[in-house]
């Protein structure tokens, strides 16, 4: 079997350090990939969203599945384009995708269905806006409605702030047209964690949990950032907690979806905060958390490609999901500067450096003559694994030690909220 992975991140680099893994073993591309999706898959040089060419190249290859790592192509309606041309593919369809598309359509949906979320308000006229920040006070969340590449978020924690945030996106259209509408939220405090579901229809699998840690620096400290660094299992999501949050969060946004003609078929992502009434829904995604991903797949044990298979043939109900009792923890390397400004082109060393304790996932890296070199903000997914989240915590740390390039930053404190 021919499989395709579309991305180029450490997400994609963990979805196919598992399919490698199948005994099945399927024939592996990355569109367009990196030095680190490379030693398991060819990499094609095509770019995530030009939807057309990848078809083309999965028709032309006879391409037996395609997997979609980031969101961009989903919303540019890849899963339409290829389904219309009988190419079989794993992933939302524009009309479903939209639920990490519009932060409108999202809080639509949970209203609809009496999901837990924070009390909101959308706005396309700036004045409105403002209006309903006066009413509401700070602190108070302002959310572009689209994609904003993570940056569409600003919690604020007085009313000039939210104020200036408004401006910036509906005004000085900061982030073109994904700010045309704003979601206005109510600001909300607890835990965050991230429950990921595999989705065909009505059929929901969940996968194990994971929370991440988005401010860039420890202690919680800093700018948010594309997120520094995951752990699993997590402490605080009982079974219990996990069935309430699947039987009142997840099962009815899958319902709704269906019910409204817009069935869901893929990884669908919850983003939670833990609140002292239950857990609260901050954010949909079409998919792969990245770098949750990093820490969740890495405790399947189930063939991934069985269970991506079984996803698009709609027989997930028979799929059988094994997932393993250690624990993974997943340590960002970050180029100096990220999440503002940040080096590039600094050789790193040991890549090659992973054991049977530990995985190192590229992200930001480039092949270049003078050898491997970081190319972005998230430059590498250092994931450790043990019998319990202390060793995790340590492998992981162990496996840092030996990898690495100027100015690194990285979090020393990842998984400590667990332990
Ligand atoms: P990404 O998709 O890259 O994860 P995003 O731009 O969709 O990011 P969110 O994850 O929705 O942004 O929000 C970013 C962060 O803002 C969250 O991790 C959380 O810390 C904070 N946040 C979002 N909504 C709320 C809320 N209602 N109350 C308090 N904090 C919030």
């Amino acid at each position: 079997m021919k499989v395709l992975v579309v991305g180029a991140g450490g997400r994609e680099h963990a979805i196919l350090w598992k399919l490698a893994q199948s005994p099945q073993q399927p024939k592996l591309y990355c569109a367009p990939g990196n030095p680190g999706t490379e030693a398991m898959a060819t990499s094609v040089p095509i770019g995530t969203e030009d939807v057309v060419a990848l078809a083309d190249f999965a028709e032309r290859e006879g391409i037996d599945l395609t997997v979609i790592g980031p969101e961009a192509p989903l919303l540019a309606g890849i899963v339409d384009h290829f389904a219309e041309r009988g190419l079989r593919v794993f992933g939302p369809r524009r009309a479903a995708a939209l639920i990490e598309g519009s932060k409108a359509f999202a809080k639509s949906v949970m209203s609809k269905r009496g999901v837990p979320t924070a009390r909101y308000g959308d706005f396309t006229d700036a004045e409105a806006a403002r209006a309903y920040v006066r009413e509401q006070g700070a602190p108070i969340v302002i959310k572009a409605d689209g994609l904003a590449a993570g940056k569409g978020v600003i919690v604020a924690m007085t009313l000039e702030e939210a104020e200036a945030a408004l401006d910036m996106i509906m005004s000085e259209n900061a982030f073109g047209d994904a700010g045309n509408k704003v979601v206005v939220e109510e600001f909300l405090t607890g835990q965050e964690a991230t429950v990921m579901a595999f989705v065909s229809g009505q059929t929901i699998k969940l996968m194990v949990p994971a929370q991440d840690h988005k401010p860039a620096y420890d202690g919680d400290k800093g700018p948010n950032t594309g997120g520094m660094g995951t752990y699993s299992p997590v402490p605080v999501i009982t079974p219990e907690l996990l069935a309430e949050v699947e039987r009142t969060i997840i099962a009815p946004v899958v319902e709704g979806l269906a019910a409204d003609g817009t069935p869901y078929q893929g990884v669908l992502y919850t983003g939670l905060i833990l609140t002292t009434e239950g857990p609260k829904v901050i954010e949909f995604n079409a998919r792969f958390g990245d770098p949750e991903t990093q820490v969740v797949l890495t405790r399947l044990e189930s063939d991934l490609l069985d269970v991506f298979n079984s996803v698009v043939d709609g027989t997930l109900e028979q799929q059988e999901l094994v997932w393993s009792n250690r624990a993974a923890v997943c340590v960002v390397l970050a180029a100096g500067g990220y999440p503002a400004d940040y080096r590039k082109g600094d050789v790193i060393h040991g890549l090659d450096s992973a054991d049977a304790h530990s995985a190192i996932f590229h992200a930001g890296t480039k092949q270049t003559e003078a050898g491997i070199v970081t190319n972005g903000g998230r430059v590498l997914g250092v994931t450790g694994f043990g019998a319990d989240l202390r060793e995790a915590q340590q492998q992981a740390y162990a496996a840092v030690e030996r990898v690495g390039f100027a100015g690194v930053h990285y979090r020393r404190d990842i998984a400590d909220k667990a332990l």
